[in-house]
């Protein structure tokens, strides 16, 4: 398979997909997702984002939380 993008190689992998959404990062672990080898476009099947959607949308209990650091380089 080809990325739709560069044309470059594409592979299967389980990636860490984040998101902000309502004033938070969210992130789901174990996303299968095609990832070109040459830019770094993630693809996802319909159904892993239908998946994603119904995790992220039913604000289904997380499995756990962590601490994010935030930096800022306007200082
Ligand atoms: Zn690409």
């Amino acid at each position: 398979m080809k990325c739709d993008l560069c044309g470059g190689r594409v592979s299967e992998e389980k990636i860490s997909y984040t998101l902000f959404y309502e004033g938070h990062w969210i992130i789901v672990e174990n996303v299968p997702a095609k990832v070109c080898n040459q830019c770094g476009e993630k693809l996802f099947d319909a159904d892993t984002v239908d998946r994603l959607q119904a995790t992220i949308w039913k604000k289904q209990k997380p499995e756990r939380k962590i601490e994010t650091p935030v930096f800022n380089l306007a200082h």
